[in-house]
């Protein structure tokens, strides 16, 4: 009467290859367990110190070696005190910046879902069940995640009973939700990247398309607001829209973007101001102290004179002037969107479709026809980053100021907090009550 998992020294039937399989899954228990559990306070934090180290080390090469030098005219840099004086007030200034944006993004949590949701039983299957918002057509999955009705594809026969079901990776739980594979594209199981492989010459939804069959364009179809799919298994709640559990956290994040190691926290509805805040000081303070320590080295360089200790500090800004550009760019995009990292990774993967599902079907140089095809789709379905995104404001402004701020003093330095309060969200009109896109004929007539 051995339980699944009990008992090493009864093996299954007495086989050796039962002990071998139950130690690998004994082996594989142990993994997630582990996996699911929040990292260590000491370890999350681990990072802050490095950054600060850094940061230390960057300030004693460019005030001690570059500055003070050419303050008592020791070395001919750059033109002595001159240039010295106001290159080390000026380094001073961002430094102050960049530290006091840091401790902001450090200091001021994300938003736990916990502080705002009481616990709750797991929301039961809903009664119906083939749900109202269920199209025939659509039988063969949209993209990662979708939810799908097991009593009509590969049969839930165990109990008789028909269930909803995520397209959740085979080890999960029946109904849970993707979230904890952000940017996982392996979790997808290989039955869906099969249909997904065929969905070309399926019917899809071009109910208005006029275009051939299969192009057409298949945004993503999350009832991303039903409770069902909200619901958070690790912490045993629905979580508030836009919320998603970050594992080595360990709690669910109120409009998580992604789990930063440079800040030990999440990025999430409360501090993503800051964390843009502190990009645009970190990138200013690294684009100084690159530009004038190149100056100097340069300078010392044909001098014969050179400090290596620049060569570091001038790799290490170059380095994080790319890193931070880059991030800055990301979230301005996002934050102008009203989007998030996780949430634009299912947009991301219908973009991808449609490339492939273009390039199949014409040559590279019909550029004008591909364009046509393009346009179509958006007068069916809208512009896929504007109308047909759940969580458009209505401008770029509107989204840009509802994460950032109303006041432009804000934009740029880490005061303030964020409009929103990271649980109650204003869904786009042009969706369904259940957060799948509705093609524009269906939209509020006002809005078409
Ligand atoms: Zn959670
Ligand atoms: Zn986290």
């Amino acid at each position: 009467m051995a339980k699944d998992g009990e008992g090493a020294t009864n093996p299954p039937q007495g086989k050796c290859c039962g002990v071998v399989q139950e130690a690998a899954a004994k082996g594989t228990e142990r993994r997630n367990k582990r996996r699911e559990k929040a990292q260590p306070w000491i370890v999350l934090k681990l990072t802050i110190g490095l950054t600060l180290g850094i940061i230390g080390y960057a300030s004693y090469v460019y005030i001690g070696r570059f500055c003070v030098p050419m303050i008592k005219r020791s070395k001919s840099i750059l033109g002595g005190r001159r240039f010295g004086i106001p290159f080390l007030v000026i380094f001073c200034i961002l430094l102050a910046m960049m530290l006091w944006s840091y401790a902001m993004i450090v200091i001021v949590s994300p938003g736990k879902a916990r502080d705002h949701v009481e616990p709750s039983p797991e929301p039961p299957p809903r009664q119906n069940p083939v749900p109202d918002w269920w199209d025939s057509s659509s039988d063969l999955g949209h993209g990662p995640g979708q939810f799908e009705y097991r009593g009509a594809t590969e049969g839930a026969q165990s109990n008789g009973s028909t269930t909803l079901e995520s397209h959740a990776p085979p080890s999960e739980k029946p109904g849970r939700q993707r979230d904890d594979n952000v940017g996982d594209a392996s979790a997808i199981p290989a039955v869906q990247q099969a249909r997904v492989r065929n969905e070309i010459n399926a019917n899809g939804h071009g109910e208005t398309s006029g275009l051939p069959a299969g192009l057409t364009r298949r945004p993503p179809m999350n009832p991303a607001l039903l409770p069902e799919w909200r619901y958070c298994y690790k912490d045993g709640f629905v979580k508030p829209p836009r919320a998603h559990h970050c594992r080595a956290c360990g709690t669910c994040i109120l409009k998580y973007d992604h789990h930063c190691p440079w800040i030990g926290q999440c990025v999430g509805a409360r501090n993503h101001k800051f964390f843009v805040v502190f990009l645009e000081w970190a990138a200013v303070f690294c684009m100084w102290t690159f530009a004038t320590l190149v100056a100097g080295a340069v300078q010392e360089g044909r001098d014969g004179d050179l400090d290596a200790q620049y060569i570091v500090i001038i790799a290490l800004s170059g380095l994080f002037i790319l890193f931070t550009l880059t991030l800055l760019a990301t979230h301005v995009r996002l934050i102008i969107l009203n989007t998030s990292t996780v949430e634009s990774l299912n947009k991301q993967y219908m973009t991808e479709r449609e490339k492939a599902l273009l390039a199949r079907q014409f040559s590279w140089h019909q550029f004008g026809a591909k364009r046509r095809v393009r346009k179509q789709w958006d007068r069916d379905w809208g512009n896929p980053y504007t109308e047909g995104n759940l969580w458009w404001l209505g401008s770029y402004r509107e989204n840009w100021e509802s994460v950032m701020g109303h006041s432009k003093w804000g934009w740029f330095l880490p005061i303030g907090r964020s409009p929103q309060d990271g649980v109650n969200w204003t869904p786009n009109p042009r969706f369904h009550s259940d957060g799948r896109p509705r093609p524009r004929s269906q939209w509020p007539a006002e809005l078409r």
